[in-house]
């Protein structure tokens, strides 16, 4: 099948991650979108962030209803860092008759070439890049071997999860901004109340 292999921290899912997956999905043609929770992104290291069950339940929450949707722990089950190009070989070698698209926004686009073998990334699969209010730069050179990168254009959403937790952390409302049933999850398990991180 093609599957879509969309990463993220998450924390927490917001519409703009929801609006990215549906576009690639429908303009990529993809049979699936796997939204795969980042356990521990090493360009994220030292920053706090919620517990990984609490992200995994909210992505779960979010995607409700969307048969082209599912959610992937594969990174919350490994050990160490969350390496994409670790996730991409995984997935490549247990489905292997699979086509992989990566999925991302511009603004980590441009900062791909920093991860862990960026070029093995765009031969494992095909990059799909959306784009992100505030982004800029240059599509980057993966080499030769490179998939090509493809490129879905949505409508701008300036949302990002940080600004949510600090909307979260000051009292104000993320209604519309985040779904309804992850809105909902937040208050119950009071998350993103007075810091950016929250209770594990
Ligand atoms: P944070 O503010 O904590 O850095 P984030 O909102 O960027 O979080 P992530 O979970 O880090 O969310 O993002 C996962 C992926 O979704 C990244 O590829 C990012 O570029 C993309 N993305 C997130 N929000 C948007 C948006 N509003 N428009 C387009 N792409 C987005």
């Amino acid at each position: 099948m093609r599957l879509g292999l969309f990463g993220g921290t998450f924390d927490p899912i917001h519409v703009g991650h929801l609006v990215l997956a549906e576009q690639c999905r429908e303009a990529c043609g993809l049979d699936r979108v796997w939204f795969v929770v980042a356990g521990e992104p090493p360009h994220k290291r030292g920053v706090e962030r919620t517990a990984a069950r609490h992200r995994l339940e909210m992505v779960r929450l979010g995607i409700a209803g969307n048969s082209g949707f599912e959610v992937s722990d594969v990174e919350v089950e490994r050990e160490g860092p969350s390496y994409s190009v670790e996730t991409l070989a995984q997935i490549q070698a247990e489905r292997s008759g699979d086509e992989l698209f990566f999925l991302i926004g511009g603004d980590s686009l441009v900062d791909l070439p920093t991860w862990r073998e960026p070029e093995r990334i765009a031969r494992l699969a095909s990059i799909v890049v959306v784009n992100r209010p505030g982004a800029r730069g240059e599509v980057p050179d993966f080499g030769i071997d490179a998939k090509p990168i493809l490129s879905v254009a949505i409508p701008p959403l300036e949302i990002s999860s940080s600004d949510l937790r600090r909307r979260l952390a000051s009292g104000k409302s993320v209604r519309y901004l985040v779904p309804a049933a992850v809105t909902a999850y937040i208050e119950a398990h009071k998350l993103y109340r007075d810091s950016a991180a929250a209770p594990t």
